[in-house]
């Protein structure tokens, strides 16, 4: 039985409390999905999590505007990742893919929110490049003004949800600087000529990805979310709420990780008496929960703190992300151990958090981007 207390936390709000529960009884039913065909099945989590109701949170309610709820976010995730790392992944790219839109969209840009929120409109956050992941301000791609119009060329890599999305959100130097002050952000539907699947990327915890080409794609300057120049802004402005969420999943991985440690730990019999009853064990046990409890405080902290209405939540967005991705491959790492040979046997499920921990230490600012983000806010 998962831990539960954290949710008595002062953080929360009896709609949070709520919520988790009614999201649990939903993935309880309805979670694990079958992964072979990843695309059919991140589809149909995104029908089933809108129909239901539990993409509301990913973005902006435009008939009764306000902020997203962090909280809700991380508290989804959180719950989502512990049941299906895939169906955490459906839910945490509809808010990602939009939340340029939300934060700074045109009422226009918007009225694209009520499809996204309803799971009929897929979407996706381009920022990545070939030669531009952790530099991102260094981008290739360019969007180049003509007439009514802006035309985008270049390349995006490992972009979720790549194939499958109908809305990306594309960042592209605009030039009004160099560096990060010429760079503009767009709105972009997948049918828009020119925009094309140049390849499909398959890694160690298959999700819908892919690398995009962009032969000269035309879209109106409507089509831009926020003003020329501001799109390393806003790209930092959606991470800033989103990045807390990555260290929800990974903290969901790594509940799940122990549950079924403890119960493997309690069930197998070893030298005449459960495995629970060697000390060596009950020490990875004692320090799982700690790496656990921990994690949630530092994400619980980060989500609450911008709930309260801080600006930016940098430094604690950046601590969250990175202490619960890494502690959560360590917690893995241990319940894979308790499990002996079953933990590494393909199918198993600790082989799998195994697998689905691993790229969350990388994206959205790899954790060693992290410590340097941490050290600027702590140094200045
Ligand atoms: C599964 C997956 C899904 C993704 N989804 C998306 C998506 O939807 N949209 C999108 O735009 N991108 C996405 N990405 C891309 C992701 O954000 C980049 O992979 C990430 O930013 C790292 O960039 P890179 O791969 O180019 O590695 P590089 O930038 O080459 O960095 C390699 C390594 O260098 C180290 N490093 C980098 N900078 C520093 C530093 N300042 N100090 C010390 N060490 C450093 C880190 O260890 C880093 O992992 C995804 C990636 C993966 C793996």
């Amino acid at each position: 039985m998962p831990d539960r207390s954290f949710l008595d936390w002062p953080f929360f709000e009896q709609r949070h409390r709520d919520w988790a529960d009614k999201l649990d009884a939903w993935c309880g039913k309805n979670l694990p999905v079958d992964h072979s065909d990843v695309d059919a099945a991140c589809r149909d989590l995104v029908a089933r999590l809108g129909e239901a109701g539990f993409l509301k949170p990913t973005a902006l309610d435009t008939d009764n505007p306000g902020p997203l709820d962090v909280r809700t976010l991380c508290l989804t995730r959180e719950t989502l990742a512990r049941h299906d790392g895939l169906a955490d992944f459906a839910f945490a790219m509809q808010g990602l893919g939009t939340g340029a839109i939300s934060l700074f969209g045109t009422p226009e840009q918007q009225q694209w929110l009520d499809r996204t929120r309803a799971g009929k409109t897929i979407s996706a956050f381009a920022l990545s490049e070939p030669r531009s992941g952790s530099d991102v301000a260094n981008m290739d791609m360019t969007a180049t003004r003509d007439g009514d119009d802006y035309v985008l060329s270049g390349e995006k890599t490992w972009i979720s949800n790549g194939g499958i999305a109908d809305l990306y959100t594309v960042f592209a130097r605009t030039g009004e600087a160099p560096g990060a002050k010429g760079i503009s952000a767009f709105l972009v539907p997948a049918d828009t000529p020119g925009l094309e699947v140049a390849e499909r990327l398959d890694v160690i915890a298959p999700h819908p990805l892919a690398r995009l080409a962009f032969n000269d794609v035309r879209v109106p300057a409507s089509a831009m979310i926020g003003r020329p120049g501001e799109g390393f802004k806003i790209a930092m402005s959606v991470l800033d709420v989103f990045r807390s969420t990555v260290g929800a999943a990974a903290l969901g991985f790594a509940r799940r990780a122990l549950d079924e440690t403890l119960d493997r730990a309690g069930s197998r019999e070893l030298f005449g008496a459960p495995l629970f009853d060697l000390q060596m064990v009950q020490g990875h046990i004692a320090e799982m929960a700690l790496d656990i409890d921990a994690a949630a405080l530092l994400i619980y902290r980060a989500a609450w703190t911008k709930d309260m209405g801080a600006p930016r939540v940098t430094r604690e967005a950046a601590m969250a992300k990175l202490f619960a991705t890494d502690r959560a491959q360590e917690v893995i790492d241990k319940a894979v151990q308790i499990h002996g040979g079953d933990g590494v046997r393909r199918g198993h499920i600790v082989e799998s958090l195994y697998r689905e921990i691993r790229a969350l230490r990388i994206y959205e600012g790899a954790s060693d981007v992290q410590k340097v983000v941490i050290a600027r806010q702590i140094g200045k």
